[in-house]
Formats: C-alpha cells, structure tokens, sequence
C-alpha cells in the first residue's frame, strides 16, 4: 500500500478497511468519489476499488442508488484517464486491458 492510498484511508471513513489495487493516476477519480458519497450520508463502506477491464471497479458494502450513479459514473471516466499518471488516456492492449495515455501506452503490449 503506498502512501498516497493510505492518506485516502485515513480521510474517508468510507474506505476504513477497502482492499485498494490500481495505480496512482486514479487516485484523483478516487478521492472526488469518496467526497461524494460521503456527502450522501449513508452509512456504507467501499470493500474494494480495483482494475478490471481498464477500468476503476469500485465494490461497495450496501447497494444504493445514489451511490450506483456515483461509482457508475468514476468507473466510466476512469476508461478515458491514464491509470498511470492521470493524464487524458484510452484503453488499450490485446489480452490484458489497460487505460493509458500516449506516453505509457507506447510499451504496452499486453
Ligand atoms: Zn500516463
């Protein structure tokens, strides 16, 4: 866990416990999503926030609607930022997917 995730954990009481996999250009995404949902109110957690597909994939505790629209509308800008740096990206690779921007993309063959 690098310190950057930890800084997220420790501030959103949301992500007490979330099980975190991706990479730092996200983290951005990450943290306006959490001010979100915190705004809401509910009382729920975030049991994971990963990679899948070359996109952010974000499983909450409890099933809302509120929250839904949230996570549906990060994992979908997620697919046009670099997970890497957080510049503007597209998903790309054969097998394994992948959100990148020009730079990052050029050594991804996967
Ligand atoms: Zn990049």
């Amino acid at each position: 866990m690098n310190i950057k995730y930890q800084n997220l954990l420790d501030n959103f009481e949301i992500m007490t416990d979330t099980y975190i996999e991706c990479d730092d250009g996200w983290l951005p995404l990450i943290w306006e999503l959490c001010e979100r949902i915190t705004e809401l109110d509910i009382p729920l957690r975030l049991l994971t926030v990963k990679e899948k597909f070359g996109r952010l994939r974000i499983y909450p505790d409890t099933y809302n609607e509120g929250v839904e629209d949230i996570i549906d509308h990060y994992e979908e800008l997620s697919g046009s930022v670099c997970e890497l740096c957080g510049n503007s990206g597209k998903t790309v690779g054969k097998h394994y997917l992948k959100t990148l921007c020009s730079k990052h993309a050029e050594n991804w063959n996967l």
